[in-house]
């Protein structure tokens, strides 16, 4: 099998006509072509002459339902603009910025709360909604949230502190934020 350089293909992509390979994982076949059906490297096994894609850590594309690790790099009241730094688990090679929507979070139900999230906070957030070209986000989910935060006093990492409380072990501070379920273990899920 020839290892010259992976060959990349994005959903859709014709990979092969049918005389030639097999489809294997990852492919279907339609009119005679076998085309990729997840972004990932093309496989050619010689053998048993099958054509296959193998999933790419690396995704090229954002979808509903899909979960995004990020930064928040704008914070407002409503809303927060998250730099996207992985998709799924896996590393993004392109530019990407979601927003976050903060709604129902902070004010209401009585409790006075900071802010869920704050500036220079990592998040792992649900893609909720791509309308208009945007990326929206939510947190609600116990998965989602905040996953590493630096202390707002001294600048050293928050651990935990009650649910929805991280705390610094440094200085003492304690600073609300919406923790996602795995907040302040290490290493940080992507
Ligand atoms: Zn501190």
């Amino acid at each position: 099998m020839s290892r010259s350089k992976v060959e990349k293909a994005l959903p859709g992509d014709r990979i092969a006509i049918s005389e030639e390979f097999l489809p294997g994982e990852h492919t279907y076949e339609s009119g005679g072509l076998i085309r990729a059906m997840a972004v990932g490297g093309v496989n050619r096994d010689m053998k048993s002459m099958e054509i296959s894609v193998k999933p790419s850590a690396e995704v090229s594309t954002i979808m509903v339902d899909d979960w995004v690790t990020g930064q928040i790099e704008v914070a407002q009241s409503n809303s927060a603009g998250v730099k996207v730094y992985y998709v799924n688990g896996g590393r993004m090679d392109k530019d990407f910025a979601g927003t976050l929507s903060l709604r129902g979070f902070g004010g209401g139900r009585g409790v006075r709360r900071g802010p869920p999230v704050k500036l220079g906070d990592i998040v792992r957030c649900r893609v909720f909604s791509l309308v208009n070209g945007i990326i929206h986000l939510a947190i609600d989910e116990d998965d989602m949230g905040v996953v590493h935060a630096l202390c707002g006093n001294c600048g050293r990492p928050l651990t935990r502190g009650g649910r929805d409380r991280a705390k610094c072990d440094e200085c003492g501070n304690v600073e609300d934020r919406k923790l996602a379920a795995d907040f302040g273990t290490t290493p940080i899920r992507p």
